[in-house]
């Protein structure tokens, strides 16, 4: 297939080629992101592979399909910026990798918050600055703590295998239990137990309108004081603004985020040297109890191969015209 990949960057690029040797699609790379504005550069080619804040509204998807794209590839889980309802209506089908290391993102959730505990970002620069003072880095062990995992399928069973590693307790929260999690130790409680109980809760489910601001004022009202939040799931768990009021009143005391609501602007580009617009994430920045990184959870190599690897066969089923087990259909048509 002719397809039109957006959004790339180096690293896609290199992935991608390297796989393609074993598919041999006609792969033309765009930097833009993917919207209304940027949709006619595809104009001609079969496929679109997009990623997490390339926006494939209804508007984006007529131009698409009016330029003669028939697929949408997602190089990556979430698809909740496609319209999926209007992808059917225009015949397009729509395709995404599930699952491309869990492990990767699980890893990344852990980072964000042994470093945040142990003020890592912080000691390193006081020790690059010749000042090896210890005020202001005390953390507390993990160890007989209770962590709140919200989402349990592929990457909140790996984190909370980790977690059951470091001698945590774990509390869960999903609309679908997983025995595996059970299996390992995970009491299943309600979403204000979770929030009730938890000295740290990290965010492992999807972005949905039932989701949508789950960390809100009144859950962070039911949390224990100087909880630590994690979010390497999507940004529009959180209302950012109701972050920021907690963290100025110490009821959350520490926070981890990998994504943020208004990341698409932001996140995946050098904007060194520019001033911030947004000023809720400025506001974010400037707290020394909370470590941010851009959306990078699932960037490691063996991510990336995986990805073009699904990517692209998943692109080869289509053109086949084989089922292709990664089609995402909109949830009242499964019904
Ligand atoms: P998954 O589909 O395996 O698991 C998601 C879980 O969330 C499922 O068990 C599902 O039942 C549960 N869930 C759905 N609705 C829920 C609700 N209302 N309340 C509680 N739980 C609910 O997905 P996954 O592979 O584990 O990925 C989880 C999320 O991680 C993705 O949705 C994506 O947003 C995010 N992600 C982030 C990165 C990153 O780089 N930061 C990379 C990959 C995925």
């Amino acid at each position: 297939m002719k397809i039109a990949v957006f959004s790339t960057k180096a690293y896609d690029r290199r992935f991608l080629d390297e796989e393609n040797e074993k598919h041999n699609h006609e792969i033309d790379y765009f930097e833009a992101h993917m919207r209304v504005a940027s949709a006619p550069l595809a104009k001609g080619y079969d496929a679109v592979c997009v990623f997490v804040n390339d926006t494939l509204d209804e508007s984006t998807l007529e131009i698409l399909k009016q330029g003669g794209t028939s697929v949408i590839a997602l190089r990556c889980a979430g698809f909740n910026n496609v319209d999926l309802q209007a992808a059917q209506r225009l015949g397009m089908l729509v395709v995404r990798v599930p699952a491309y290391s869990p492990y990767a993102v699980a890893e990344h959730t852990v980072a964000l918050m042994l470093a945040m505990n142990r003020k890592i970002h912080r000691a390193h620069n006081r020790v690059h600055d010749g000042n090896f003072a210890l005020d202001g880095l005390l953390g507390f062990d993990l160890h007989g703590k209770t962590v709140g995992v919200v989402g349990t399928g592929k990457i909140g069973e790996v984190f909370i295998r980790i977690m059951k590693g470091f001698g945590c307790h774990v509390h869960a929260y999903d609309i679908a239990v997983n025995p595996a999690c059970e299996a390992v130790g995970a009491k299943y409680v309600d979403l204000p137990t979770l929030f009730e109980t938890s000295d740290i809760i990290s965010l492992h489910c999807p972005l949905n309108p039932d989701t949508h601001h789950m960390i809100d004022e009144v859950a962070i009202e039911r949390m224990k004081k100087g909880v630590m939040i994690i979010n390497t799931s999507r940004g529009g768990l959180i209302d950012a603004a109701e972050l920021i009021a907690g963290l100025k009143t110490g009821k959350i005391g520490n926070v981890g985020l990998d994504v943020y609501e208004e990341e698409a602007d932001l996140f995946f580009e050098d904007l060194s040297g520019k001033v911030i617009q947004d000023d809720v994430f400025a506001r974010l920045l400037s707290f020394p109890n909370v470590i941010i990184t851009g959306h990078q959870a699932f960037f490691t190599s063996n991510a990336l191969q995986n990805i073009s690897d699904t990517t692209l066969t998943n692109i080869s089923l289509v053109e086949a015209g084989k089922p292709c087990p990664n089609l995402v259909v909109p949830e009242a048509l499964k019904a």
